[in-house]
C-alpha cells in the first residue's frame, strides 16, 4: 500500500480534530464527518498533562491555549473527611522544568474550539450532520469508502475511526460488542467562582473516600471550578450513558465530606451524570485501509486524566508514521507503539479506582498512608511513576 494523500475521519472529537490537523499540516487532504449538527464539547474541564501539551505545542496551538488555561500548583490526594494530604506533588513551574511542558487545566469547549479553528485554517473539510454507519473497502481502486446514514459516501486512501467509545467503525472492524460498564458513575459540573461559598485551593485535587472520590480544579484562568464526583454503583439502569444528574442526590452522596467538597457542591446548580465505561484490549486497531484512534480503541476510566491525552498522542504518532512510511507499515508501527502505552495507562487508571475509593477498608487506608510515607521519604519513587506518563514525548523520535 502506498502513502496516503486523502484521509476521511469519523468523529470530530478531540482525537479526530487533532489527527485532522496533524495530517492537514503535512499536506494531506482531510475530510471529517461528525454526527452532531453543530460543533461543540460538553461543558466540563480537562486536565491536559505535559505529554499531551507537547503535541499541542507541535501543532502550533500552545500560545493560543495558554490564554485559556489554568496552571495548577500541586497534584494532591486528600482524605475525604480530615483533608489530610496523602500526596502533594508539585506541578506549576516545576512540572514544566521536569517534563518539558506545563500541566494545564482547560475547558473542553475551549480546546475543541481552538482545534476546530486551526483545522479550518489548515483546509480540513468538516461535514456536520454526517452520521457514520460503516465503510466499504474497494481493493481494486485502493480506496476505502465511508458510509453515512443519509446515503452519502466519502472515498479516501485511509479511514480513521475517531468516533468514540461507541465507534461504528470499530463495530464493523471487530464486531458488535457493548462497552463494559465499569461499576462507577460520575457527576460533572462547572461552577463560576463568583457563586462559590468556599475557598478552593489552586490544585488538581482528588479527595479519596470509601467507595467514592471527588476531583476539583480551576478552569479559564481561575474564573470557574470544575468538579467530577465519582460513586461506585453496581448497575446502570438507564438506556442513556449520559443524562442530567440530580444535584440534590449529589449533595446527599457527599454531604458529610470535608467542607471544601460539601460546600463546593452546594454551589452547583446543575450537573450531568455519566456511566463510566471501558473496553478490554482490542485484538487489533487496524484492518486494511481502516484504523482506530482515541476512545474508539482504548476507552479508559478517567482516574489518570489521560483519555484525551492518549487520543492526542495517538493523533501525532499516526500522522507522523503516515508521513514516513507506506500505509501498511505506518498502521503496523502505529499499533505497535501506541497499544502498549494506551493499555498501560488504562491499567493504571483502573488501579487508581481502588486507591481513591479505599478498597479493602483499613487496608485501603493503609495504602494511602504508605503513599504518604513514600512521598515524604522516597519522593523519587512516586515521581518516577508520573514521569512515565508526563515525561513521555511522542514528538521526539
Ligand atoms: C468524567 C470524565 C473526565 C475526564 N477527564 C479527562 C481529563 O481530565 N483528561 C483527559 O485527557 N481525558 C479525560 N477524560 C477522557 C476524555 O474525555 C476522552 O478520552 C476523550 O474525549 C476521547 O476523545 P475521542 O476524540 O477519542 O472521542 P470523543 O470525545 O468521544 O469524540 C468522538 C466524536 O465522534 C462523534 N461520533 C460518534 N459516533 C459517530 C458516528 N456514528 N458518526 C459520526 N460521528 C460520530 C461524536 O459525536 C464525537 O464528536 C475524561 C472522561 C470522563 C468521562
Amino acid at each position: 500500500m502506498d502513502q496516503v494523500s486523502r484521509v476521511v475521519i469519523a468523529g470530530a472529537g478531540i482525537g479526530g480534530l487533532c489527527v485532522a490537523l496533524a495530517l492537514a499540516k503535512q499536506g494531506v487532504q482531510v475530510v471529517v464527518c461528525e454526527q452532531a449538527a453543530s460543533l461543540g464539547e460538553v461543558g466540563a474541564g480537562l486536565q491536559i498533562s505535559p505529554n499531551a501539551l507537547k503535541v499541542l505545542r507541535q501543532l502550533g496551538l500552545e500560545a493560543e491555549l495558554s490564554g485559556l488555561a489554568f496552571v495548577p500548583q500541586y497534584a494532591a490526594i486528600r482524605d475525604y473527611k480530615s483533608g489530610e494530604y496523602y500526596l502533594k506533588s508539585s506541578l506549576g513551574e516545576q512540572a514544566e522544568v521536569r517534563y518539558g511542558a506545563p500541566y494545564w487545566h482547560l475547558h473542553r469547549a475551549d480546546l475543541h474550539q481552538v482545534l476546530a479553528a486551526a483545522c479550518a485554517k489548515a483546509g480540513v473539510e468538516l461535514v456536520l450532520n454526517a452520521v457514520v454507519t460503516g465503510y466499504r473497502e474497494n481493493t481494486e481502486l485502493n480506496q476505502v469508502c465511508l458510509l453515512l446514514e443519509d446515503g452519502g459516501e466519502f472515498s479516501a486512501d485511509l479511514l480513521i475511526g475517531a468516533d468514540g467509545i461507541r465507534s461504528k467503525v470499530r463495530e464493523q472492524m471487530l464486531g458488535q460488542e457493548c462497552p463494559n460498564y465499569m461499576g462507577q458513575v460520575a457527576w460533572r459540573g462547572v461552577i463560576p467562582v463568583s457563586d462559590l461559598i468556599v475557598n478552593i485551593k489552586p490544585d488538581a485535587c482528588v479527595w479519596a473516600g470509601p467507595g467514592r472520590h471527588f476531583v476539583s480544579y480551576y478552569l479559564r484562568g481561575g474564573d470557574y471550578v470544575n468538579f467530577v464526583a465519582v460513586e461506585e454503583r453496581s448497575d446502570w439502569q438507564s438506556e442513556s450513558w449520559r443524562e442530567e444528574g440530580d444535584v440534590e442526590e449529589l449533595k446527599r452522596a457527599f454531604a458529610n465530606w470535608h467542607p471544601e467538597v460539601s460546600e463546593l457542591i452546594k454551589s452547583a446548580s446543575s450537573t450531568f451524570l455519566w456511566a463510566l465505561n471501558g473496553r478490554n484490549e482490542l485484538p487489533t486497531w487496524h484492518e486494511g485501509r481502516v484504523v482506530l484512534l482515541g476512545d474508539a480503541c482504548h476507552p479508559m476510566l478517567p482516574f489518570m486524566a489521560q483519555g484525551a491525552a492518549m487520543a492526542i498522542e495517538d493523533a501525532f504518532v499516526l500522522a507522523k508514521y503516515l508521513s514516513r512510511h507506506t500505509l501498511s507499515d505506518a498502521l503496523l508501527k502505529y499499533e505497535q507503539v501506541r497499544k502498549p502505552r494506551a493499555t498501560k495507562i488504562q491499567q493504571m487508571s483502573k488501579a487508581n479506582a481502588g486507591l481513591y475509593h479505599m478498597h479493602g477498608g483499613v487496608l485501603g487506608k493503609m495504602k494511602l498512608k504508605a503513599l504518604q510515607a513514600a512521598g515524604r521519604f522516597v519522593p523519587d519513587v512516586i515521581q518516577s511513576k508520573l514521569d512515565v506518563v508526563y515525561g513521555y514525548d511522542v514528538t521526539k523520535d
